[in-house]
């Protein structure tokens, strides 16, 4: 029997990403005894962070609060940055979930999320300008536009925000158990949790506990629960981050009490190439979006346009656009781009194999080519592009803000970002859905405590990160997620840690 087996911990948090490691570092530093569990092996472990591309949505003044964060890391005079202020956090989340948000929880991450970027840029965690992902290069321009709320990101993206996370777990001495699965928790007769029983190298067996924080993501990678969930055609995306996402601990929780919250059927899925692998792969980690949409015409394998690909910016739509692929023959749409366009793809989709033509007829031959077991309808995509060309209105195309340059005429239109398809060469990318998470989950408070179905605490158990729902519905504003797990991870480790000393 190891000691970990032996000792009754203050606080045990279940999981290894981002959401857990904020919870666990903040219960230590409160003076706890903290333990980690991780479901993966060590060479697969940290989750959904891992993949990430590091970007955290939170509130800023100006230039001036991002200089601390970022430190030497970066050159401020490279870049252009608009204030995000809590009034446009707020209003973001309201807009985007159609006011579904709890105002409650989202106005805690709100209020906090600086804070919490600032307490994890002094922890050690590095950050740098968000060029990456969102921002706006138009050539000749002396700076780059951050994009709105989403300014800065981890320097290393993911990978280096989990590896900081595990090694500053490793310098408060928390110790991590791998392959070591979370299964059911174990209560008092008067309802407190007094332990965690776990399924690992050991065989089966309690943990005891005085305190357990869940922060073990969603469900998105058990396509059993995708199915029962989300809907059927949902068993067959793919997965873009980590497989060992699968929701049990969800399920334990309700067994335990807890109160189903948010929207359960709902995820944010995005476009992903086509040729992805069915689960995340590290060498990929998130390069596999294809989040450019806005500036192309994208249509599905029977030529037609199916959405406006221009409604906002990319980081306000790109968690539902897999929502609308995912109906389309194949799942699959195609994004297609001309001279103008090709200048402003992310840089994402060089590890794609778009279609490459000099004429459009040409293009649609390489397409059919290439996808003829999937039926692609060439006439009909010639045609939908010659109507698109057509409807496309004058006015002046400007990728840094909502130009209003659309269509008028089609169905759906294009609403911002409509220039025609008509300069070689013609790229066309295949996209299907990649499924990142699940938005329904267990219900917490402000101090990150699950709550009954009573609204009361279930004494001990404490959430955050992907589990916990409530927060986004139908869609989400990028950089959301990383901010809230962070911020409802201090708040879980802090009430966890003052819940064993009380
Ligand atoms: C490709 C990709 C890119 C993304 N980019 C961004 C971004 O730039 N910004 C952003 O805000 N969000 C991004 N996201 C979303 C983001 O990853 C999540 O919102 C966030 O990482 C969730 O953190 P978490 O700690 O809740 O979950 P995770 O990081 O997924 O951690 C969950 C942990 O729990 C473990 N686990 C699961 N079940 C059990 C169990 N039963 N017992 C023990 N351990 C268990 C897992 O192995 C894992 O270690 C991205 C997601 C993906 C997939």
């Amino acid at each position: 029997m190891q000691d970990s087996e032996r000792t009754v911990f203050d606080v045990v948090v279940v999981g290894a990403g981002n959401a857990a490691f904020t919870a666990a570092l903040t219960a230590r530093a409160e003076g706890a005894r903290v333990l980690v569990l991780e479901k993966a092996p060590k060479e697969l472990r940290g989750g959904n962070t891992r993949f990430t591309g590091g970007v955290f949505r939170f509130t800023y003044n100006g230039i001036e609060d991002l200089i601390p964060i970022v430190r030497g890391n970066d050159n401020p005079d490279t870049v252009r940055v608009q204030p995000y202020t809590r009034a446009d956090y707020l209003r973001d989340l309201e807009r985007v979930t159609g006011g579904r948000t709890d105002p409650q929880l989202s106005a805690v991450l709100v209020d906090r999320s600086y804070d919490t970027v600032c307490w994890m840029a002094e922890l050690g965690v590095p950050w740098e300008f968000n060029r990456a992902v969102g921002a706006v290069t138009i050539a000749g321009a002396a700076k780059v536009k951050l994009p709105f709320g989403g300014a800065l990101r981890t320097k290393g993206e993911g990978v280096v925000l989990s590896s900081t996370l595990f090694r500053l777990a490793e310098e408060a001495e928390i110790p991590i158990l791998y392959e070591t699965q979370a299964q059911r928790i174990v209560t008092a007769p008067d309802g407190r949790v007094t332990g965690i029983e776990v399924r690992g190298p050991a065989g089966t067996h309690v943990l005891g506990c005085h305190a357990l924080v869940l922060a073990s993501g969603g469900f998105q990678a058990n396509p059993e629960m995708r199915t029962a969930y989300l809907g059927p055609n949902w068993s067959l995306v793919k997965v873009r981050g980590t497989r060992f996402n699968t929701g049990e601990m969800i399920r334990a929780a309700l067994a335990a009490g807890a109160q189903s919250y948010g929207e359960w059927s709902g995820c944010h899925a995005t476009p992903i190439d086509a040729d992805a692998p069915t689960y995340g792969e590290l060498r990929l980690t998130d390069k596999t979006n294809r989040l450019s949409y806005p500036f192309s015409v994208m249509v599905n394998l029977d030529g037609d346009r199916f959405v406006d690909e221009g409604e906002d910016f990319n980081l306000y739509t790109y968690a539902k656009m897999g929502r609308e692929i995912l109906p389309q023959r194949s799942a699959m749409a195609l994004q297609v781009f001309d001279r103008k366009t090709i200048p402003l793809l992310e840089t994402r989709y060089n590890t794609g194999t778009p279609a490459v033509a000099d004429s459009l007829p040409e293009l649609a031959e390489r397409i059919e080519a290439r996808y003829r077991s999937l039926g692609f309808r060439k006439a009909n995509f010639l045609k939908t592009l010659e109507a698109y060309n057509a409807a496309v209105q004058g006015g002046t195309f400007n990728p840094d803000i909502l130009d209003g340059k659309r269509t008028v005429g089609l169905r759906p239109e294009k609403t911002n970002w409509a220039t025609r398809l008509d300069e070689p060469p013609f790229r066309a990318y295949a996209a299907t859905v990649g499924i990142t998470f699940t938005f329904g989950g267990i219900r917490i408070n402000a101090e990150a405590a699950v709550l009954d179905y009573l609204e009361r605490p279930i004494p001990g158990l404490f959430a955050t990160g992907e589990i916990t729902g409530g927060f986004f519905y139908l869609n989400y504003p990028a950089g959301t997620g990383l901010m809230r797990g962070a911020v409802f991870g201090r708040l879980a480790g802090t009430h966890a840690a003052r819940f064993t000393r009380g």
